[in-house]
C-alpha cells in the first residue's frame, strides 16, 4: 500500500486563491485546519494555504491516539475540550473520521514506571479525567491474549481513536463548508510586511492581503518564522510507524509499554510503532538549539539515533536556504510532502514485537510503513502566542509529537487568539517569550 496521502494524490481543495482575507493560515495540519474551522463560526474571511496537501505531513502519518492520559498539566484542560470536540464532530461527521472511545493503556515494565503513572494521576484528578491504575490482572484480564508479564497499567477508558489520514480532510471539508477557502498546492514564501505589521502573504500564486496571519507550518514553522528574525527552537525527530493486515481482535483501544505501541484501527489492523525509537538527523539548527535540547537529549539519548545528515530539502538539512526572496522559488514548495522513508530495521523489529506480545498472531503481514517528521520544543509544549515584535502574526506550532488528539481544542483556543478574544484556558506555558526571558526549560511530567 502507498501512503494515502502523497504528491500524486488528487488536489481535493483547489481555492481558488483569494486576493483578500481576514486571517490567512499557512498549514494545513489539523491546527490549522481547526484553527480556520473555528475562526469561520465566527464570521471572519479565512484563507489556508498548504503547499502539499491537506495533511499531508504529521496529521495523517501519527499513531492515531486522542488522549488525554499523560498530558502536561498546561494542555491537560485544552485536550478535555478537545475530546468533548471530537465527540460532536464525530456527531456531524460521522464514521468516517473512526472516532470511537475505546481507551488508552499505558503498560508498566518497571515499578518507576508504575510510580509515574500515580504520580500523573494527581492531574487526571484535578480535570475529572477518568485515569485509573491497573493491576497487574486487570492488564492480564484485558488484554488476555498477550504474553508480556506487564506490572501494571494506567488506563483512561474516556480516550479515543480516530482515523488520521480519513479524519482531516474530513475535518477540511468540514470548515470548508463553513466558509473557509482552502487552497493545496499552494506554499507561502514569506509574509508581507507593512510599515511594521503584517499586511498579507506571498504565496506561489501570489499575494494575498490580510491584517492576521497565522504560521502553523508544523516542521517548517521554524525555517518560515526564522526568515522574517522571528526564533524558535524547534527541531524534528523522524518517527517510523506499520501497518498491519486486518488481524483478529487483541485490544479494541490504544496501548504501549516502554518498548511497543499499538492500536486497533477501523479496518481491522494495527497500527504499531516503536515507542523507544527515534531517528534524528542533526543540521544547523540543531547545534544552534543545542543547550535548550541537552535535557531531553539526555532523557532520550539512549532511543535515539543519530544519522549523519538529513536528506536534501528537509527543513534543517545543511544546503537548505534560510533566508529566499518572496518572488522565487522558496523551500516549501521544492518539498510539498515531508515524506521520510521509514527505518526499515525497526519496522522489522516492530514485526518481532508484534509476536512476541501475541504469539498466537505470529509475525504480522504489513500493509505500509511510513515514517513522519515531529515538531519538538525543548519542553515538549508548543508555542501558541502573538509574536509582539511583528503586530498581526500569530504562531500555533511545536505540538511535539501529541498535537493530533488535541487538535480540535487546539484550533478552538488558536482561534479565540487570532479574533482577539480571551482564549477561555491559560496558555501562559505556550507562550513565545519562554525561550528569551530566562525561564528554565525543561519538559513537564507528561507521559
Ligand atoms: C509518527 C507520529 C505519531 C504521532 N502520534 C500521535 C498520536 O497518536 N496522537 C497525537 O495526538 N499526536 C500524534 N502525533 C503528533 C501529531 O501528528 C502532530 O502533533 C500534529 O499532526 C501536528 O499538526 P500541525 O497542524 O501542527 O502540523 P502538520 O500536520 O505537520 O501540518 C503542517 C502543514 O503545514 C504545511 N506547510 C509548512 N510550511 C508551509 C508553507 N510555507 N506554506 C504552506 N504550507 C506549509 C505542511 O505541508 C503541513 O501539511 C504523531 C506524529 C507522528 C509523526
Amino acid at each position: 500500500m502507498t501512503f494515502p496521502i502523497h504528491d500524486a494524490s488528487p488536489v481535493r481543495f483547489p481555492g481558488p486563491l483569494p486576493a483578500e482575507a481576514d486571517v490567512v493560515i499557512i498549514g494545513g495540519g489539523v491546527v490549522g485546519v481547526m484553527t480556520a474551522w473555528f475562526l469561520a463560526e465566527r464570521g471572519l474571511r479565512v484563507t489556508l494555504c498548504e503547499k502539499g496537501r491537506i495533511a499531508g505531513e504529521q496529521s495523517s502519518r501519527n499513531w492515531g491516539w486522542v488522549r488525554q492520559q499523560g498530558r502536561d498539566p498546561g494542555e491537560l484542560p485544552i485536550m478535555v475540550e478537545s475530546l468533548r470536540l471530537w465527540k460532536s464532530l464525530a456527531q456531524e461527521l460521522g464514521q468516517g473520521l473512526g472516532f470511537r472511545q475505546t481507551g488508552v493503556l499505558y503498560l508498566a515494565d518497571t515499578a518507576e514506571e508504575m510510580a509515574g503513572y500515580e504520580g500523573w494521576l494527581t492531574h487526571a484528578r484535578a480535570h475529572d479525567v477518568d485515569s485509573r491504575i491497573l493491576s497487574r490482572d486487570e492488564v492480564a484480564a484485558m488484554i488476555p491474549q498477550a504474553a508480556a508479564g506487564w506490572k501494571g497499567g494506567l488506563w483512561t477508558a474516556s480516550d479515543a481513536r480516530a482515523e488520521p489520514w480519513a479524519a482531516v480532510p474530513l475535518l477540511a471539508e468540514g470548515a470548508v463548508r463553513r466558509g473557509v477557502t482552502i487552497v493545496e498546492n499552494c506554499a507561502v514564501r514569506a509574509l508581507d510586511i507593512a510599515a511594521g505589521r503584517v499586511a498579507g502573504v506571498v504565496t506561489e500564486r501570489g499575494r494575498i492581503r490580510a491584517g492576521r496571519v497565522l504560521v502553523a507550518a508544523g516542521a517548517w514553522s521554524r525555517l518560515f518564522l526564522g526568515a522574517h528574525g522571528v526564533k524558535i527552537p524547534q527541531l524534528a525527530v523522524l518517527a517510523s510507524v506499520a501497518a498491519t493486515a486486518p488481524l483478529p481482535m487483541v485490544f479494541d483501544g490504544a496501548a504501549c509499554d516502554s518498548r511497543f505501541a499499538f492500536r486497533r484501527r477501523a479496518d481491522g489492523g494495527y497500527s504499531i510503532a516503536p515507542s523507544d525509537h527515534h531517528d534524528f538527523f542533526p543540521g544547523r539548527d540543531a547545534f544552534a538549539s543545542l543547550r535548550s535540547f541537552l535535557p531531553v537529549l539526555r532523557q532520550d539519548f539512549r532511543t535515539t539515533r543519530f544519522r549523519p545528515f538529513a536528506p536534501k530539502g528537509y527543513p534543517d538539512a545543511w544546503g537548505t536556504p534560510r533566508r529566499w526572496s518572496p518572488d522565487e522559488v522558496s523551500p516549501f514548495e521544492r518539498m510539498r510532502i515531508l515524506n521520510p522513508a521509514p527505518n526499515a530495521a525497526v519496522v522489522e523489529r516492530l514485526r518481532d514485537d508484534f509476536a512476541r506480545t501475541f504469539p498466537a498472531l505470529g509475525r504480522p503481514d504489513l500493509t505500509a510503513a511510513w515514517a513522519g517528521m515531529i515538531d519538538t520544543m525543548p519542553d515538549v509544549v508548543p508555542v501558541v502566542d502573538h509574536i509582539a515584535a511583528i503586530p498581526g502574526l500569530t504562531v500555533a506550532t511545536g505540538m511535539s509529537g501529541h498535537g493530533f488528539g488535541i487538535g480540535p481544542g487546539m484550533g478552538r483556543v488558536v482561534a479565540s487568539l487570532v479574533a482577539g478574544d480571551a482564549p477561555s484556558h491559560d496558555l501562559s506555558r505556550f507562550r513565545f517569550s519562554r525561550f528569551s526571558d530566562g525561564t528554565k526549560l525543561a519538559p513537564g511530567p507528561s507521559l
